[in-house]
């Protein structure tokens, strides 16, 4: 029980890569904050989450790419749970298109809930946590190398790898441990819409699909106290895929 009397907020929590952590992380006693954006998923994903274990679960409704909203999803689990011990920043989107089709709007799309939402969290997390406080933030194997038609995506999170970098740094002496994690290939609803992989423009070896929960118990152990030496750390979870030549 890793996370026994500790408060975690998991955003983009109602599926997929979310899900799953939050599951494992209330399975390990955390309670649970789930930011999302809408109450019935958020409240179906709370029933879960209690199922697995969780002691107690809100579902805030929030878009992490506004600062405000982000502030009073913090408040809010301040004054339910009186303290905040983890941030999973996992909520994100991709936009499929070629460059020259691409908007300005689009990309404040993609970089507002990718890095921004991530950037907010962080800065709340700085300015309320308590020593020992942990930062997950989900990248992809996108931060190194990446496929055609995902520029702002692949954009937002080799940013999110150099803030996660920077946070590292300011969090070390408020005693705030901020890593990444960088999914390959995960069988959520994300991979399977991706229209690239739909196409065939990027191949998938079956061997290389992992599960949500792979992930999430990667992010639980950068989360948790056996990782209290690992900080600033990006770390690939993608079955080796990006490994091959
Ligand atoms: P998903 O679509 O199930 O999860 C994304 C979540 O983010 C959803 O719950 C969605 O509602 C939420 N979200 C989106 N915009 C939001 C906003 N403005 N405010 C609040 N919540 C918002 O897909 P997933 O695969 O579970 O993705 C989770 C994370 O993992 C993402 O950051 C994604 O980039 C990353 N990732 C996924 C894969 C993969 O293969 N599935 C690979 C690498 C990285």
């Amino acid at each position: 029980m890793r996370f026994q009397d500790k408060v975690a907020i998991v955003t983009g929590g109602a599926s997929g890569i979310g899900l799953a952590t939050a599951k494992r992380l209330g399975s390990e006693g955390a309670r649970l904050v789930l930011v999302g954006r809408a109450q019935d998923k958020l409240d179906q994903a709370a029933e879960q989450c209690r199922a697995a274990g969780a002691p107690a679960v809100w579902g805030s409704v929030c878009d992490v790419a506004d600062e405000a909203q982000v502030a009073a999803a913090v408040r809010g689990t301040l004054e339910r749970f009186g303290r905040l011990d983890v941030v999973v920043n996992n909520a994100g989107v991709m936009q499929f298109k070629p460059l020259e089709e691409q908007t300005g709007a689009d990309w404040q799309h993609v970089l507002g809930v990718d890095l921004l939402g991530t950037f907010f969290f962080i800065k709340e997390a700085f300015l309320h946590m308590k020593p020992g406080g942990t930062i997950v933030n989900v990248s992809s194997i996108h931060a190194v190398e990446t496929s055609p038609l995902v520029a702002s995506y692949a954009a937002a999170k080799a940013a999110v790898n150099s803030l996660t970098r920077s946070a590292s740094l300011e969090g070390k002496p408020k005693g705030i441990r901020v890593n990444a994690v960088l999914p390959g290939a995960i069988d959520t609803p994300m991979l399977w819409d991706n229209p690239n992989v739909k196409s065939g423009v990027e191949k998938i070896d079956p061997a290389d699909v992992g599960r949500p929960e792979d992930v999430a118990a990667t992010i639980a152990y950068l989360a948790s106290d056996d990782a209290a030496f690992v900080q600033g750390a990006a770390v690939r979870v993608d079955g080796g895929r990006l490994s091959q030549l």
